[in-house]
């Protein structure tokens, strides 16, 4: 082997291994910074390697590349807001599998015949998962963007039509295995998975778009991997299969939180009720108990166990700093404090933690919906943060309810709930919460992070235990 195959091997190797150790890392709050750093260092490697290899007849035109690469992803990364996580993902994902497409075709156009039946095989498979990615990824980014509905779009057919796109998918990439040199069916395959892509995600409704997500993030390993065995390119098939393995895992994951079986993500959410329709037809002008921050100190001041629990909203007024303040107040006085940590809170997996652990927070005051719900029970005061399906008892209660089956937070069995939002709207997936009218809730109206400043500043005024 020469001296640059050498050296492109031992970069590769390293780099598949910090990808293992970083994805590792990346398991637990206290080491997930270290592991995107080892990632980071391997994405580096990979690439750095990728240089040095000998069929390389140009630098030019992949220094304009990485260039034009590199300005682009700064600056979406520098200036899209947390809240627009999900969104930014989704187009990530879009560009990978726009890529491993474009890589295929062109491959497939310049050495189709020279290929054996396993590189046309992962030929076909990396194109095909990757155009399907490319337009899927589209969808979830409009859908999350809010330019298409977040409910589930549907029409009379549509089962029938997946399953038909799927077969022809099917048959025509079979077809172009066998025929190495059938251009125009491997070409109309690609054009049907990219289709197959749109009507993949249009029926799925907002309130599942972190399952699609992480489910394209496999997509778009499982492509990379492909094209790694296509190209006879090693870090491809690690990087890839990590990633794809990884995105299943995690979609798997969410899944179970939401209580949706895969299956009814891979092929639509049919038979869902459109959620806003639920949640105009149950809206009504029912009374809530408003109270004020003089008021919500007061109720504090009494309390010796708190659960925090932060939402969506947390993130929008990024309330994060104001939360571990009263937490650290709460704390001081001698309160037990805890945060209960939705799996689907906030707009992508691990919002919640990402955004306390900014401001602090310590990493063993946070608790999984599963370590805390227990408690809830013995709980004084439960602090509702900008959260409102993730605490919403009718997916429970209502059988008829598009979050029926998903697990909750069980906030309710708190001796007092106070929620702190802007008004009575609803959240992500446009319901009705029941939780806002029951007796034992309190509503303190206003951007979470002004409230909190108001709660906090009264509290503070106040000497321990002065209203217990
Ligand atoms: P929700 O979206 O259900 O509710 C957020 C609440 O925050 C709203 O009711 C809103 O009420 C309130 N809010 C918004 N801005 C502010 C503000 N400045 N100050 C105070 N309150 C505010 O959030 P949850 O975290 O409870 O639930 C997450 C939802 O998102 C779930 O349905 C989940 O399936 C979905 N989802 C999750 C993803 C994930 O990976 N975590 C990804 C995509 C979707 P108001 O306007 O009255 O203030």
């Amino acid at each position: 082997m020469s001296l640059s195959g050498t050296l492109v091997g031992l970069t590769w190797f390293a780099a598949s291994m910090l990808f293992i150790f970083g994805l590792r890392a990346l398991g637990s709050p206290r080491t997930a910074r270290r592991g995107m750093h080892m990632a980071e260092l391997g994405m580096a490697l990979a690439i750095g390697g990728t240089l040095l290899h000998h069929e390389i007849v140009s630098l030019t035109g992949i220094a304009v590349g990485l260039a034009v690469g590199a300005l682009l992803g700064s600056a979406i990364a520098l200036f899209t807001p947390m809240t627009h996580m999900p969104q930014r993902t989704a187009l990530s994902h879009a560009f990978g599998a726009l890529a491993a497409a474009l890589v295929g075709i062109a491959h497939h156009g310049e050495h189709a015949l020279a290929l054996d039946l396993v590189q046309r095989s992962a030929l076909s498979f990396e194109v095909m998962f990757g155009s399907l990615t490319v337009t899927g990824s589209l969808m979830a980014f409009a859908k999350l963007q809010g330019w298409l509905p977040g409910r589930p779009i549907t029409f009379r057919g549509q089962r029938a039509l997946n399953l038909a796109l799927f077969a022809a998918i099917a048959g025509l990439a079979l077809y172009a295995v066998l025929s190495p040199g059938a251009a125009t069916q491997f070409h109309l395959m690609v054009l049907l998975a990219a289709l197959f892509g749109v009507t993949l995600v249009l029926p799925i409704g907002a309130a599942d778009m972190p399952v699609v997500i992480a489910l394209l993030n496999a997509y778009a390993g499982l492509a990379a991997s492909a094209t790694g065995f296509a190209l006879e390119n090693s870090i491809l098939i690690v990087a890839g299969a990590l990633d794809g393995a990884s995105g299943l895992i995690l979609s798997i994951l969410m899944c179970r939180a939401m209580n949706r079986p895969i299956t009814n993500v891979l092929f639509g959410a049919f038979g869902k009720l459109a959620a806003t329709e639920q949640g105009e037809s149950a809206e009504g002008a029912r009374a809530v108990q408003s109270t004020s921050p003089e008021e919500a100190a007061l109720l504090l001041d009494g309390a010796e166990r708190v659960v925090i629990v932060p939402g969506y909203g947390m993130a929008v007024s990024q309330a994060q700093h104001q939360v571990k303040k009263l937490s650290d107040l709460l704390a001081e006085r001698g309160v037990d404090v805890r945060f209960a940590i939705h799996p689907v809170a906030g707009r992508m997996p691990g919002h919640m933690n990402v955004l306390l652990a900014e401001a602090g927070v310590e990493y063993d005051r946070l608790y999984d919906m599963e370590a805390i719900n227990d408690a809830f029970a013995r709980t004084d005061v439960a602090i509702v943060i900008g959260a409102n399906d993730v605490v919403n008892p009718a997916a429970r209660t209502q059988q008829s309810s598009p979050i029926y089956g998903m697990p909750i937070l069980d906030v309710e069995r708190a001796r007092s709930v106070l929620v702190l939002k802007r008004s009575m709207s609803p959240g992500f997936a446009g319901i009705e919460n029941e939780l806002f009218h029951r007796p034992n809730t309190l509503m303190l109206f206003g951007d979470a992070t002004k409230s909190l400043e108001h709660l906090t500043g009264e509290l503070k005024a106040m000497a321990p235990g002065k209203s217990a």
